[in-house]
């Protein structure tokens, strides 16, 4: 058990919040960084010993590969190799999206230890724009290796308090940069030289969206895998974001089936009385995604906070309305599904 200390990054203490992260990550540790996504639990990602620690914290297992942050793009160079046949587009991407909530899967870089990958010959990258992130990488010289900091499989942090929720006791620091702007986490591509133009291929739905990759080249999902050893499997493990409270994505009302005595609760996308699945049943508690008029950055933004309010609500179950599938509604139903038991 670690006493876990929780530093305030407010604009007086910024710098003693990057000093005490940086301290702990060069002594090997693991901390706990606000990200504009999520908050991240960082490692040095080029010792392999301290990316070891980041899977025995969130007992996530080494098949479930990392994301490496750069704190600027010439540090990319250290971490991965862009294919000629890419080079443009990569560019073109990185001009448009970084810093920013976007992951380029690229072939890896000798240095980063197998671990980051779980042996994968490809490394998952981007550069936050998180200042408080990028201050530490920077200060610390090294690329950080940092996945959502919360125990593996459940629901992603979007503050500190939900950090300490997850992890608390397990790591020596978290650093308080207020609540995530983005609240879900990035979005991940693959990118293939095409004749004409490059493929796309969206590995994990995120806040950059299909709409906003399109004129970079042809947008694809990809086929299902199962197989976790497949470079495609990670990151759609078909059971993730889960809350504790079984969660049913009901996108169908007909599909409703309550048992008598039990307190089930409704996660609606307005919460307004008559829209929606508000009226179906005289829910324990109604929390809404984006209340009044409804708007998906907001759905998104407030997604796994609500899910947290949720859980921690002692319900039988949380039933879960559907929000369109267009936008950012994308990733907020690639989200619910992931977190949702099947009906
Ligand atoms: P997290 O940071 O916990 O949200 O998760 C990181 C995710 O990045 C993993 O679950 C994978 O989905 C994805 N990822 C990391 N490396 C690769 C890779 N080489 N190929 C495909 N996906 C990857
Ligand atoms: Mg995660």
């Amino acid at each position: 058990m670690t006493a876990t200390r929780i530093i305030e990054a407010s604009d007086e203490n910024y710098k003693e919040a990057v000093k005490a992260a940086c301290e702990l990550l060069a002594a090997g540790e693991v901390v706990a960084l606000p990200t504009e996504t999520v908050y991240g639990l960082a490692a040095n990602a080029l010792d392999a010993a301290s990316v070891a620690k980041v899977f025995s914290v969130k007992e996530r297992p080494t098949f479930d590969p990392l994301i490496v942050h750069v704190s600027t793009r010439a540090e990319l160079s250290r971490v991965a190799i862009v294919p000629d046949g890419i080079k443009h587009t990569v560019e073109k991407l990185l001009n448009a999206f970084w810093p920013g909530p976007l992951t380029l899967i690229l072939p890896k870089h000798p240095d980063i230890p197998d671990l980051v990958t779980s042996g994968l010959p490809t490394l998952a990258v981007r550069q936050s724009a998180n200042k408080i992130f990028r201050a530490v990488g920077k200060e610390l010289g090294q690329p950080l290796a940092a996945p959502s900091a919360n125990r593996f499989g459940r629901i992603s942090p979007t503050s500190a308090h939900a950090v300490r929720q997850e992890l608390d006791g397990r790591i020596p620091l978290i650093v308080d940069g207020g609540a995530c702007s983005e609240g879900l986490e990035s979005t991940i591509i693959h990118i293939t030289a095409g004749e004409k133009r490059p493929t796309i291929t969206i590995l994990r739905p995120g806040p950059v969206t299909k709409e906003m990759l399109q004129n970079f080249g042809k947008i694809e999902r990809p086929k299902k895998s199962r197989d976790p050893g497949s470079p495609c499997a990670p990151g759609m493990l078909e059971s993730h974001y889960a809350p504790r409270t079984p969660l049913i994505l009901l996108e169908n009302a007909d599909d409703f089936r309550p048992e008598t005595g039990k307190k089930y609760g409704l996660l609606s996308y307005t919460g307004e009385p008559g829209k929606g699945y508000t009226g179906l049943y005289p829910w324990t508690i109604i929390e809404a995604l984006s209340p009044g008029n409804g708007k998906l950055p907001e759905a998104a933004l407030r997604l796994f906070h609500v899910l947290r309010k949720l859980d921690d609500a002692g319900l039988d179950c949380i039933f879960a309305e559907p929000v369109s599938e267009v936008g950012l509604g994308v990733a907020v139903m690639d989200r619910l599904r992931r977190a949702s038991k099947q009906v």
